[in-house]
């Protein structure tokens, strides 16, 4: 039977980007025809109530690991903290990993929420993982991004 996995929805082409425009990746569909995927769109900020177009938003303490341990921030770029948004989008998106049985999440890269390994600290990209991607690690999930489907 065909597996599902979770994708970030802006990589399918869901205009669900803060500036209400896509991340298409033909990496992504590709990958998910190859291997027979069904994949479940989530965009863990929408799950969380945040609109769209919403202003954009990067860590300013810690990373997805800090929020989840209840230490780390993230701020809009009027300076709001929306650290709880963020929080309730990587607790929302883990009920959804749950409710299908996905052991695999394709997220977009450098995503406050969706970022596997990279984020943006302040404006600056750094090491580092977002909110719901270390919700759904924490989970047991597998965690690719659509840098690691890209050619080399
Ligand atoms: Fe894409 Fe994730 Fe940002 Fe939603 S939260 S637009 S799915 S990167």
């Amino acid at each position: 039977m065909a597996k599902t996995v979770l994708v970030s929805s802006c990589l399918l082409g869901l205009p669900t980007r803060y500036d209400g425009t896509d991340n298409y990746s033909q990496a992504v569909i590709d990958y998910l025809r190859q291997e027979n995927l069904i994949p479940i769109p989530v965009c863990p900020e929408q799950l969380s109530g945040l609109p769209t177009p919403r202003p954009k938003c990067w860590f300013t303490k810690g990373d997805g690991e800090a929020i989840l341990n209840h230490c780390g921030a993230i701020c809009d770029e009027s300076a709001n903290n929306v650290t709880e948004a963020f929080y309730r989008a990587a607790e929302e998106t883990c009920k959804i990993a749950e409710m299908t049985g996905s052991s695999l999440a394709i997220l977009k890269q450098r995503s406050p929420s969706c970022g596997s390994q990279k984020i943006y600290l302040n404006e600056q990209i750094t090491a580092g993982i977002g909110a719901t991607a270390a919700r759904l690690k924490r989970a047991g999930l597998k965690l690719l991004s659509e840098e690691d489907l890209e050619p080399k």
